[in-house]
């Protein structure tokens, strides 16, 4: 376009090229004869104002040319065909980015969140202190009495962990008590979070977490993986609080601060000592309270620190272990 500014032009250091307006006489101004009118030209496009009648314009590489801006280049003497032609290539411009944006905006926008009910595993009963080795397990984890947890109905010992979404149960883990591989026998739903209803509401804040027991301590949400899928991330946000994402003091928590970070969310990595793992090793050692303290003690925002903490976990967890004598 700018071979059709009139020749007579003038540029300005902070970039704007400045020329008699074409726009005046079209808004019922006499015409500019003392350079009124300015543009300015990027990669992604160009504004226009004008100081005699005020008239403005703008144009963004990718977007359709708008119709004020399409005015002016009339009254520039651009020829229409021309202006067709620059709004199909402008619209060819439009990054893939942008649209995968757009599809994703679109599609969070439209498709409500909801799980299946599900139905729980067979149990015995409520967990209580009429079943002492759950009731022990769950206390020495330090996990609230008031949360409905039941009496594996399994040859090995377990407790069943409802997951509940909406108050409704949409799937369940067994957690088997003598730490025996599998562990646990997990029937969950893709995109599902657990502790969505541990959520109260008027908080602010939101903790993700990997683990179930780490979640149940704090009142915070896992995520069940050192991965967090677009799925659960919809969902998480879907709360509208601060996210804090707090990774297992481990390798495989290395992989949970970088999603975090790509997320935009704050990630805390609080200085722990070498037996504190995750967060329901701190509740058992130190209380919820002071766990939950320093974990917001440590939360950082910005990318660079995060990096930076990330780099300290690691060296931590590659350090050679002090071995007893
Ligand atoms: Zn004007």
């Amino acid at each position: 376009m700018l071979a059709f500014l009139p020749s007579k032009r003038k540029q300005s250091s902070s970039g704007w090229l400045s020329f008699n307006a074409p726009c005046c006489v079209h808004n019922g101004n006499s015409a500019d004869r003392r350079g009124r009118g300015g543009i300015k030209v990027s990669d992604q496009g160009w504004s226009y104002h004008c100081f005699n009648c005020g008239y403005t314009a703008s144009f963004i590489l990718g977007r359709n040319i708008g119709f004020k801006a399409r005015k002016l280049l009339e009254w520039i003497g651009v020829p229409e065909n021309d202006i067709n032609q620059l709004n199909l290539e402008s619209m060819r411009h439009r990054s893939m980015e942008g649209m995968l944006e757009d599809r994703q905006r679109e599609w969070n926008n439209t498709k409500p969140i909801e799980f299946k009910e599900a139905e729980l595993p067979e149990f015995s009963d409520f967990v209580t202190p009429d079943s002492p080795a759950e009731w022990a397990y769950l206390r020495s984890r330090c996990i609230p009495e008031d949360y409905p947890l039941m009496v594996a109905a399994t040859s090995r010992s377990g407790v069943v962990i409802p997951f509940t979404y909406n108050n409704q149960v949409v799937g369940s883990t067994i957690r088997f008590l003598d730490d025996r591989n599998p562990r646990y026998i997990n029937d969950t739903q893709s995109g599902y979070v657990f502790g969505m209803d541990l959520q109260q509401t008027g908080w602010q804040h939101v903790i993700v977490t990997e683990g179930i027991f780490d979640a149940l301590c704090i009142s915070g949400l896992a995520v069940m993986h050192n991965q967090i899928s677009d799925e659960q991330a919809r969902l998480i946000r879907s709360l509208g609080r601060d996210v804090t994402v707090v990774p297992d003091q481990d390798q495989a928590g290395l992989a949970l601060i970088d999603r975090a970070a790509e997320l935009g969310w704050a990630v805390s990595i609080p200085d722990w000592p070498d037996t504190v793992k995750d967060i329901n090793d701190a509740v058992k050692l130190w209380g919820k309270l002071p766990t939950l303290l320093t974990i917001m003690q440590s939360r950082e925002t910005s990318k660079i620190k995060i990096e930076l903490r990330k780099r300290q976990l690691e060296k931590k967890i590659n350090r050679p272990r002090e071995i007893d004598a």
